[in-house]
């Protein structure tokens, strides 16, 4: 048995060794990728760790978005043309597992979050760096994509194989592909034994740990001003995703036309300008927030429930602020004489 004082002493040199460690210091990295401006904040006392794990979540990123490009040549491209000649695709684990987390959401969402609709976004012109500059696409050919009804309930998946049996499912995972690219770089970082860290992406975040023992705090954008319409803090492991008509649009004869597509009749979905989920998970609050704001401000809470989303806040096109309760226990509105409506997780 150990005498007591040696005990006390190992006490003394450990509190020691704490105290004079240098405090964990915020080390922030930006990056151009996926489409938008990644904002990377880690927290830890070594400069070197810090420059490591920004270098993997840009690594990871950087892969996800050359994989997954829907129109810039991609392997993504490749798959959409052997599916659209009917052909059986090899796929690896990676594909696999990617394909078959959206599947899951797309038929949770009843199909309003539907990944394979990428021929009718090509349409509106989204398929773009530049933003669409002509007019909308003839209501002809909108229904003509819509009699094909490309959905992820064509596709089937095996370890190795991935098929369609509607030659007009054309994959496009702009909806998602963000989430689940953030989702494999906070798994990286945690491997590399991170466990202070934001991923933001253009405001669509992952944060897990906290900063220096505080919560991190995160803005939401105000979908039709400048400024942010709310903050949320975040302590422990939980992504923040918002989808808004705001994004990406262009304006034809008075009209505003953007880039989330009801799958149901073809044109922008109207019910909604701004849509908010909180989920551990980014993938799914990406995918979520996507299927929310189509869903609109009568059936949002109906898809939350059935996509295993408790946080909500959507924004009509009126201003009203819709929540669930959960959403409204933590957010904090940064606005005066807000109309607000809570809605599910009964009590
Ligand atoms: P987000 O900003 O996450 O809501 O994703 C919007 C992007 O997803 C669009 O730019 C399209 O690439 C794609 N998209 C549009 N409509 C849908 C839809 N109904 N389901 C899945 N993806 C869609
Ligand atoms: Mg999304």
């Amino acid at each position: 048995m150990k005498p007591r004082w040696l005990n006390l002493l190992l006490i003394a040199t450990l509190g020691l060794t704490a105290c004079s460690e240098a405090p964990p210091q915020v080390h922030r990295a930006k990056l151009f990728t996926l489409g938008t401006l990644v904002d990377v904040s880690v927290l830890h006392q070594d400069e070197a760790v810090a420059q490591q794990a920004v270098t993997i979540v840009e690594t990871e990123l950087a892969t996800i978005n050359r994989q997954w490009h829907a129109w810039h040549d991609s392997p993504l491209t490749l798959i959409n043309q052997q599916l659209a000649q009917g052909e059986t695709v090899t796929i690896d684990s990676a594909t696999h597992h990617f394909i078959q987390q959206a599947q899951t959401l797309a038929t949770n969402s009843d199909q309003l979050f539907n990944p394979t609709i990428g021929s009718l976004v090509e349409q509106w012109g989204f398929h773009s760096d530049e933003r669409p500059d002509g007019a909308p696409p003839a209501k002809e050919r909108i229904d003509a994509a819509l009699k094909q009804a490309p959905s992820m309930a064509n596709i089937t998946l095996t370890a190795t194989t991935l098929t369609s049996n509607n030659p007009a499912v054309q994959f496009d995972f702009g909806a998602f592909g963000k989430g689940y690219a953030i989702d494999r770089a906070v798994e990286q970082l945690k491997r590399a034994g991170i466990k202070n860290a934001i991923v933001n992406a253009g405001g669509d975040l992952r944060a897990i740990g906290s900063k220096g023992g505080r919560p991190w705090r995160i803005g939401v954008r105000h979908p039709t001003e400048a400024g942010v319409i709310a903050s949320i803090e975040i302590d422990g492991d939980e992504s923040i995703f918002t989808s808004g008509n705001y994004e990406r649009f262009f304006d034809f004869d008075g009209r505003r036309y953007h880039h989330i597509i009801d799958p149901r009749n073809g044109y922008p979905a109207n019910d909604a300008i701004s849509v908010t989920v909180i989920h551990h998970n980014a993938a799914t609050a990406d995918a979520a927030a996507t299927a929310l704001f189509i869903a609109g401000t009568t059936q949002w809470p109906q898809i939350a429930k059935q996509m295993g989303i408790d946080e909500v806040m959507l924004i009509g096109n009126d201003l009203t602020i819709y929540m669930t309760r959960k959403m409204a226990q933590r957010i904090r509105l940064e606005i005066d004489d807000a109309q607000i409506k809570i809605i599910g997780n009964e009590t």
